[in-house]
């Protein structure tokens, strides 16, 4: 049995903080007004930073979702029990505060993907304090509700019949969901490049699926584009990318649980080459490992920041006048898509570098062509029209 231990209730002014012991990283905490660590929130991090390998960034972002929740149980005078029983409440502050923060979406309200993304933040807090014996199973039953999942014949653990559902979920708004990258949207993209540093991350990431993150963590060494790389000690034929798990301070590569190897085709090969010549004449490059390096500015010759990649792609939509802005993971989208239609689910899940075969799926965009051929296909041989007018004659 475990000891519920109660909570005190923290003073307002909640916000998160990097905590940071010698020798580490550290983690992203909450402190509430007073600058006491909110201890709830404190062991929820601590444990997912050094029990479950998180990247510092992904303690941050949670961080910062736990402090908007803190902040909320603190103007309220709620304790952490108190406060699961009144989500409700904590759903509606969410929908009608303008968000102060700066940063995207900053004075416009919240969206539903946005509050969803701190819900789940808030579940995950409580299950790691119901571990920790910080709550009871009270709390537990009023976030969750226990319900049998659906089979979808694509669930890797089809055992798990049973399994916790969140009571609070919005209605993820249709604008949240990443279309892919068009093709005449990607050559507009390409066109308006000056330099082949540019040209390689759009194809890092249209034709080789990288991530943001993991296109600029590439080290030269991690680029086998010959025919045969046995003389750098690699057995894989053809040209291919080694796409490794890389931890920087921004945990920049966080997603990327294990490494991959990713094949690449001749367009990304040809733009690396052109890339890496460009590349020799920056003088300052030689001392960066990276593929992706800055071509300009007093960053010249250092490694492209993870931010960067953002502002890269959304000034080439500008150029490009498209009429919406494409973002570097509707690049991966496309690419995931575009291969969907030529390979089976599972080896699209491991080029994407995926756990599971159900986040693959949810990139799987199928064309309308598709979607059109397969009905076409399917109802081939139906005479139900003539059947149906057989009828009407009788
Ligand atoms: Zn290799």
């Amino acid at each position: 049995m475990l000891t519920v231990v109660s909570s005190p209730v923290p003073v307002p002014g909640c916000a998160a903080i990097r905590v940071r012991p010698p020798g580490d990283l550290g983690y992203w905490s909450v402190r509430d007004g007073d600058y006491e660590l909110v201890p709830a929130a404190d062991t929820y991090l601590r444990y997912l930073r050094y029990s479950r390998g998180r990247a510092l960034g992904t303690t941050e972002k949670y961080a910062g979702n736990l402090a908007v929740f803190f902040d909320w149980c603190a103007v309220r005078q709620l304790g952490l029990m108190e406060a699961a029983r009144r989500m409700d409440d904590f759903v509606l502050v969410l929908r009608n505060q303008i968000v102060t923060r700066p940063g995207r979406g900053v004075g416009q309200p919240r969206g539903n993907g946005r509050i969803n993304h701190i819900l789940v933040s808030v579940r995950e807090m409580y299950k790691s304090s119901r571990a920790h014996g910080l709550v009871g199973e009270e709390a537990i039953a009023a976030l969750f509700v226990m319900g049998q999942l659906p089979d979808l014949g694509i669930s890797e653990r089809r055992s798990q019949r049973f399994a916790l559902r969140p009571r609070h979920v919005l209605r993820a708004e249709e604008q949240g969901d990443v279309n892919p990258v068009a093709r005449e949207e990607f050559n507009a993209l390409m066109g308006v490049t000056h330099n082949w540093r540019d040209r390689l991350l759009l194809v890092l990431m249209r034709h080789a699926g990288l991530r943001r993150g993991e296109a600029v963590l590439l080290l030269e060494e991690d680029v086998h584009f010959m025919h045969d790389s046995r003389e750098l000690g690699c057995a894989r034929a053809g040209a291919h990318l080694h796409v490794r798990r890389r931890t920087t301070e921004q945990g920049s590569s966080a997603k990327s649980s294990r490494d991959r190897i990713v094949p690449v085709d001749a367009v990304t090969v040809f733009c690396a080459d052109r890339w890496h010549y460009e590349r020799e004449r920056i003088p300052a490059a030689d001392g960066s490992l990276t593929v992706l390096v800055n071509v300009a500015g007093e960053n010249m010759g250092r490694p492209v920041r993870v931010d960067q990649v953002n502002s890269i792609v959304s000034d080439l939509c500008l150029r490009a006048r498209l009429e919406r802005k494409v973002t570097p993971h509707m690049l991966r989208h496309a690419w995931a898509t575009g291969l969907a239609g030529v390979a089976e689910l599972d080896v699209v899940k491991d080029l994407l570098g995926h756990r599971h075969l159900a986040t693959t799926a949810r990139y799987v965009h199928p064309e309308w062509n598709k979607m059109r051929d397969a009905i076409d296909a399917a109802y081939v041989d139906t005479l139900a029209l003539d059947d149906a007018a057989g009828a009407d004659a009788r």
